[in-house]
């Protein structure tokens, strides 16, 4: 641990500056300047005020595990999340972006606003107990939180209503805008949600996201931006055994295209990463296909690639199209632009990172993780323990997975906080991600996240010079080689009718497990498992 303020050079400084007339306080403006001495006073007292609402964290985190909902059906999520903002004095605008389960919280008045973000929803085929170390389900064949999305929305909350407390104190002057990653295992909102312009007036976003340890970066992150396009194609049914010539087969064309492709890829370069599902392949073997269906991930590391690769898959498409005389049609499900973070806002978070400090993990906790470490075949290395330092600019870019916070990384100042309420080295898009998400291990680690969360607030809210920096990265650093391209067009529609047959088919039986805080102290109460459960009974 070292102190973020190390040189009492800036705290004169900063002393000076408030002497030559800068307004201490006003309820509207510009942020409020203070002396670095009472900054640290705000921040300790933000700490305490989410050292408070460690119960209520806990709360929202276990609840949210046991709702458990798909990309765009966020519903009970939503519902619970604005609740809660709307009892805390924030006004509510619900359903935005032609998204029912996306919604925008505000809070206070003035500048800076502060969006303050993360994502709500979870993946299909992971539902699982949490607190055991095996694979046991909650709800069988249904979704679950297997990454750990349940959690964001808890810290952004818990810090949110500390930072109130002291905002609503002092008079200061900044409005915090709280939202939602709504769909973001499919990366088809946050472009929407900028397209719709959320993110107008806001001066800066931290967003948080899950992870197994306290970090975040600046520059060009490592991963992919992508595209998320469904081809299908429309030809003529026949009976396929008495005239199969009289038949334009749709299927044979899904085929063609992910023929082409896969031949077509060694010609790639090596960052690409792409992938498909055939979501329709006809009804069945004696009809000729006459609608069939593909539908792609295309991920690059820039803007220019991901656009030249999206080209190739449109022409291989539509020469597949012209192979079966079949017609083509298609249609944008998400994208996700390449991330770029702020560093003058990361760098101000990771001095709160490492005021912070990782939590103090117990025998118990670490046993748990060492268990589905084993479980998973990953590093037995048990919980976080060391503090990562500040992640700069790759010199080159690794390729890998895609977040839609990248579209708003291009739209407004951002930063990403991971936070450590999940376990090191388990498999993501899978349950044993699940596995630690409704436990002390993810309790301790958003508290560790509002901390943090709610400290980065306050420097933005008091250092005017930070925005400043921010804004001045954001033009002259950020945009200097690229600028954002967005994947999606002024037509495409988010696709919120997705994942309902899905839910509309568990939620019944999910609902038996939605967790009941009136009656239980916590989740695992309700399940009846004594934390931690290493070997199955
Ligand atoms: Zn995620």
């Amino acid at each position: 641990m070292r102190s973020i303020f190390a040189k009492r050079v800036l705290a004169l400084a900063a002393f000076a500056l408030l002497a030559t007339g800068v307004p201490s306080t006003a309820q509207t403006g510009p942020a409020t300047a203070i002396s670095s001495e009472k900054l640290a006073e705000l921040k300790k007292q933000a700490v305490e005020g989410v050292e408070q609402r460690r119960k209520l964290a806990q709360v929202m985190n276990d609840k949210i595990f046991s709702f458990s909902e798909l990309a765009f059906q966020e519903f009970e999520t939503s519902k619970y999340i604005t609740d809660i903002l709307e009892k805390n004095g924030f006004t509510i605008k619900r359903g935005v972006a032609g998204i029912p389960t996306a919604w925008v919280a505000r809070w206070g008045s003035g500048s800076p606003v502060i969006g303050i973000g993360s994502d709500i929803d979870c993946l299909p085929k992971t539902s699982q107990k949490p607190g055991i170390a095996w694979r046991e389900q909650l709800v069988d064949g249904a979704p679950g939180h297997g990454e750990g999305h349940n959690s964001g929305q808890a810290l952004n909350i818990t810090a949110a209503l500390a930072l109130k407390d002291i905002m609503q104190r002092d008079k200061m002057s900044g409005t915090l805008l709280l939202w939602p990653g709504v769909a973001e295992e499919l990366l088809a909102g946050k472009a929407f949600l900028v397209r719709a312009g959320v993110f107008k007036d806001v001066d800066a976003v931290l967003f948080t996201h899950v992870g197994s340890n306290l970090q975040t970066s600046w520059g060009d992150s490592n991963g992919t931006g992508m595209l998320s396009v469904e081809y299908s194609f429309h030809g003529e049914t026949a009976h396929s055994a008495l005239a199969p010539w009289r038949g334009k087969s749709a299927l044979d064309a899904v085929e063609l295209m992910d023929m082409g492709w896969n031949m077509r890829r060694e010609h790639l370069r090596p960052e690409q990463r792409s992938h498909y599902v055939i979501t329709n392949g006809g009804d069945q073997p004696n009809v000729v296909p006459s609608e069939a269906s593909v539908w792609y991930f295309i991920r690059e590391t820039d803007f220019a690639n991901i656009s030249k690769n999206t080209a190739i898959a449109d022409k291989i498409a539509d020469a597949a199209a012209r192979m079966t005389d079949t017609t083509m049609t298609r249609r944008v499900i998400g994208t996700a632009a390449p991330r770029h973070f702020s560093k003058p806002i990361a760098e101000a978070m990771q001095a709160n990172i490492n005021q912070v400090g990782l939590p103090k993990w117990t025998e118990d906790e670490n046993l748990f993780a060492k268990a589905v470490q084993k479980l998973v075949d990953g590093k037995q290395e048990g919980l976080a323990t060391e503090l990562r330092p500040l992640a700069t600019q790759p010199a080159k870019l690794e390729s890998g997975a895609s977040d839609d916070i990248g579209d708003v990384s291009w739209t407004v100042p951002t930063v990403a906080l991971y936070y450590p309420a999940n376990i090191p080295n388990v498999s993501i898009h899978h349950w044993s991600a699940a596995m630690a998400m409704a436990t002390p291990i993810a309790h301790k680690g958003i508290i560790a996240g509002a901390k943090v969360m709610a400290m980065t607030a306050l420097d933005l809210l008091t250092r005017p010079e930070i925005v400043t920096q921010a804004k001045d990265y954001f033009a002259t650093v950020q945009q200097k080689n690229q600028k954002y391209v967005p994947g999606i067009s002024a037509t495409d529609m988010p696709q919120i009718q997705m994942n309902k047959e899905t839910m509309d088919k568990f939620r019944p039986e999910q609902r038996k497990f939605y967790y009941d805080e009136a009656r239980y102290d916590t989740y695992l109460d309700q399940l009846g498992i004594k934390f931690p459960a290493i070997t199955k009974p």
